[in-house]
């Protein structure tokens, strides 16, 4: 017999699942497929308070079970702590999905260096911060899963999106390595790049730049939130027991 993941199912008992900036947009579309799943997510939000309370009655009102979490994932004492709450709560950790980003499309020319440090911090040290907390929670449960939701333009590049692309980018070089670091442990570690998802990020963008973004897309439309939730789900199930360091893109065939 075959042994698989360690990670609790449905079978065993709920698992724990942490969703940073759980509250809206594809966060939330995530927090809502595992509420489905019967899991426990605990859903984090920086400011979004009202959004990430009324996502908990929603799915309260279901039947399952969810909590909302305040952190700013860029600070170190926000990480950590928002990490301790779900252990002292629940005592362990199953999956942590770090969705939570921001992005700034303007050509490099314009960017300043505030702009620099603001994606950086939350994009790629939030990560850092959260991977490094949890990791220690996973490598005495010899269980667990991470999740990293970069970007296609991290995979391909994205004009106007230079420095967001690096932190997307640099998200998907820390997943192959750190996924190589705890595959002794149990834990695996992928990621998802979505291309253009229909969210307030996208909405960021001027209307005409979206029509054009639009007609390139082979499937010819932006995808919806769940539709990477659903992969986020599967990377998380036993299905996906052998696959560790990869990173799946979900970009309706955008190159
Ligand atoms: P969104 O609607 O703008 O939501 C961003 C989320 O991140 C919010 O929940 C926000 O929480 C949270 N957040 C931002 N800064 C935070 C911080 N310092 N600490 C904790 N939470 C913070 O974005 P989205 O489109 O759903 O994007 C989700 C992820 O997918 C991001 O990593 C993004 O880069 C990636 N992505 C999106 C697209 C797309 O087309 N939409 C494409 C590729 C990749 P508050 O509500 O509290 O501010």
């Amino acid at each position: 017999m075959v042994e698989r993941d360690k990670t609790q199912t449905k079978a065993d008992h709920r698992r724990i699942v942490i969703v940073t900036g759980g509250n809206r947009g594809i966060g939330a579309a995530i927090s809502c497929r595992f509420a489905t799943n019967g899991d426990i997510i605990a859903i984090n939000y920086n400011s979004g308070k009202v959004a990430a309370e009324a996502l908990v009655e929603e799915i309260k009102a279901g039947g399952a079970e969810a909590f909302a979490i305040q952190a700013n994932i860029s600070k170190s004492e926000d990480a950590k702590r928002l990490i301790n709450e779900v252990v002292e709560r629940y005592g362990r950790v199953d999956i942590l999905v770090n969705n939570a980003g921001i992005s700034k499309s303007t050509m490099l020319m314009l960017y300043n260096e505030a702009d620099w440090d603001a994606l950086i911090d939350i994009n790629l040290k939030g990560v850092f911060h959260l991977c490094k907390n949890v990791s220690r929670q996973m490598f005495d449960q010899k269980s667990g899963v991470i999740i990293n939701i970069s970007s296609l333009s991290g995979v391909t590049g994205l004009a106007g999106e230079a420095p967001y692309s690096a932190t997307k980018g640099g998200l998907i070089a820390f997943t192959r390595s750190l996924a190589k670091e705890l595959a002794p442990f149990g834990i695996r570690v992928n990621c998802v790049a979505p291309g253009a998802i229909d969210t307030a990020m996208l909405a960021e963008i001027p209307e005409s730049e979206q029509e054009k973004l639009k007609k390139i897309i082979p499937l010819g439309r932006f995808g919806l939130p769940d539709e990477v939730a659903g992969v986020v789900e599967f990377l998380a199930s036993p299905a996906a027991s052998y696959i560790t360091g990869e990173t799946i893109v979900v970009s309706g065939g955008l190159p």
